[in-house]
């Protein structure tokens, strides 16, 4: 520490090159300061740092992180309190650029895994960022010093250790992940999908914010009773709720009265909630992907032939390609692309679904027949799908009442309460004369693997690699933008980046090499990523990751699917 600060105010008012001379690692009383990496300027991405307070000070029982659920959940809760507690302690940003701004990358309702703070049997670890204060170019030394000693140590002292927590906090946020894990590890056995508790609260405050709507707003849920099911936690006895059922499930009701609000909570169910969320007890199989029409989307080679064939001007379909989708072949290519790696449930709302796509009523057959119709509907192969490949599927349907015919449960959204209408819709088709006909041929076909060729994938924009995610939607990619938008299960911007370095990964370790198919890329870097946390993935020389949030195959096959400049070999 002594030396720390002796630099500094050594090189106080010198250029901010100077900078680069506390690079290294010092021992404060109770922690380690490590300054991993110097920016370049007080305009650049700021520097990174960590703390490292051992366990013998830190003192962290191993019940906290004893399996890799609470290890998560513990993790995942230090980041917040240290984001906090940097509210509380820093100034803020003073002086050019940058300088004197500190953050950390911190959640938000959802807990994943991430890089921001690892805890393990010897120490606890917080990785951020500080702008280095400057004044023009001008070192401001004497400022770091104060800044480090007055704001980040401070900080890491009113986090990073066990007595300086809600021990009561701690413990409920630990214990209320670790139960949504335990209750989606319940779902297969008991052949459901997906898992909403009596109490929860869906909606959320506003179309721009994933805050739960305030409790005196919102209906909270009830299940039907026949669909009631009772789940086991490990923390707070046993839960009673809905239980959506494999299968295919429809969900109808009036306009405005919920449908979507359910939809949107079952395919953010693949994520643990934090306390509070109103979601934290609701929970679906892992491998759910929600599926929408994305227009204007590149697509490769993608056989979309059980549900696009005969296409104008004889376009295959078994290999289908284009550098701008319609509404029906995007979708339907997206569906393929879900079940290339293994989708266990497919979820799809009509408001942002291709109409074409999803239905072809009875007179509609009559008027344009089959032959001149190149789509198969979805309607037509939801059963297949279901069947042949045991893939459920859950739709937001309130304007055709055609999927009852095709539907093992119908849940009708009745002023955001749920009701089970299976009966009386299975009675309304059958006692209607004038039905559609089936038009799918008797299998779905077969799912039809890809192999990326490497060299259509370039990380390269001239002799520099440029690879940077930016925001929710977007990466850099090259010379290219992958254009995530559509991805609707990405929550987190430092999903994104983690994404975009799985791809760069995959072609480092050379696992994208023109014979591995997407999932057995994805496959092996996940399997790095299981055996070294998400650290590997970062390919830099100096400084911590930093920001790496957890993300599904599902996802990064998203964006590899959507690389402009892809090429594949089909399997
Ligand atoms: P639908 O898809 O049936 O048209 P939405 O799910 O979009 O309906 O919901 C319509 C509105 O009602 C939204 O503003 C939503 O936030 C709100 N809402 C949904 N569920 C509830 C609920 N349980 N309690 C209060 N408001 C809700
Ligand atoms: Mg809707």
């Amino acid at each position: 520490m002594d030396r720390l600060f002796k630099i500094l105010e050594t090189i106080d008012g010198r250029g901010y090159k100077a900078y680069k001379e506390i690079k290294g690692k010092y021992r404060f009383e109770d922690l380690t300061l490590f300054i991993d990496h110097v920016q370049g300027d007080p305009f650049a991405t700021p520097s990174r740092l960590r703390v490292r307070v051992s366990q013998s000070f830190a003192r962290f029982d191993r019940t906290l992180f004893s399996n890799r659920s609470r290890k998560t959940a513990l993790e995942d809760y230090l980041v917040r309190v240290f984001s906090q507690s940097i509210k509380k302690y820093s100034k803020g940003i003073r002086g050019t650029g940058k300088s004197g701004l500190i953050y950390i990358d911190c959640g938000k309702q959802e807990i994943m895994e991430r890089t921001a703070v690892i805890v393990n049997d010897d120490f606890v670890e917080a990785r951020f960022y500080l702008g280095l204060p400057a004044r023009g170019r001008r070192v401001l030394g004497i400022q770091c010093r104060n800044i480090i000693s007055e704001e980040i140590i401070k900080t890491a002292l009113s986090s990073l250790f066990f007595r300086s927590l809600d021990s009561k906090d701690l413990n409920r946020f630990i214990d209320v992940s670790e139960d949504q894990d335990h209750l989606r590890s319940q779902l297969e056995a008991k052949s459901l999908v997906a898992f909403i508790a009596n109490g929860s609260i869906l909606p959320r405050r506003s179309g721009i914010s994933d805050l739960p709507l305030s409790a005196s707003k919102a209906v909270a849920f009830t299940s039907p009773p026949q669909l009631e099911v009772s789940l086991e936690t490990i923390h707070s006895g046993t839960v009673r709720g809905m239980g959506i059922p494999q299968g295919v499930t429809i969900i109808i009701g009036g306009g405005f009265h919920g449908k979507s609000t359910l939809l949107s909570a079952i395919e953010r169910g693949i994520y643990n909630h934090i306390p509070g969320d109103g979601r934290d007890r609701s929970v679906s199989i892992d491998s759910c992907v929600k599926i929408r029409a994305e227009e204007g989307r590149s697509v490769q080679k993608v056989n979309i032939s059980s549900f696009i064939s005969n296409l104008p001007l004889d376009k295959n379909t078994e290999k289908f390609s284009t550098s701008n989708a319609s509404g029906s072949t995007s979708q339907a290519a997206n569906i393929i692309e879900a079940l290339e790696c293994r989708a266990g449930l497919l979820l799809l709302d009509e408001d942002t679904s291709a109409t074409n796509f999803l239905i072809r009523d009875t007179v509609m057959q009559k008027v344009v027949p089959k032959e001149k119709e190149p789509i198969t509907p979805f309607i037509d192969q939801v059963r297949n799908i279901y069947e042949e490949l045991g893939t459920s599927s859950i739709l937001v349907m309130g304007g055709s009442g055609d999927y009852f015919d095709v539907a093992d449960t119908v849940i009708m959204m009745d002023n955001y309460t749920p009701v089970l209408a299976t009966a009386r819709a299975k009675d309304a088709i059958s006692s209607f004369r004038d039905k559609r006909a089936r038009e799918s041929g008797k299998t779905f076909g077969r799912i039809t693997e890809r192999c990326p060729v490497p060299s259509s994938i370039d990380p390269y924009r001239g002799k520099r690699v440029k690879v940077k995610s930016r925001g929710l939607d977007h990466i850099i990619f090259g010379s290219l933008d992958i254009d995530l938008s559509a991805v609707e299960q990405i929550t987190d911007t430092s999903q994104v980046n983690t994404i975009s370095d799985i791809i760069l990964h995959a072609l480092r370790m050379r696992y994208i090499n023109g014979t591995n198919t997407i999932m057995q890329i994805l496959d092996l870097v996940f399997e790095d990523i299981r055996k070294n946390g998400l650290d590997i993935l970062s390919g830099r020389e100096e400084g911590h990751p930093g920001s790496y949030a957890a993300c599904r195959k599902f996802e990064a096959a998203a964006a590899i699917n959507r690389i402009r400049s892809l090429q594949v070999k089909q399997k």
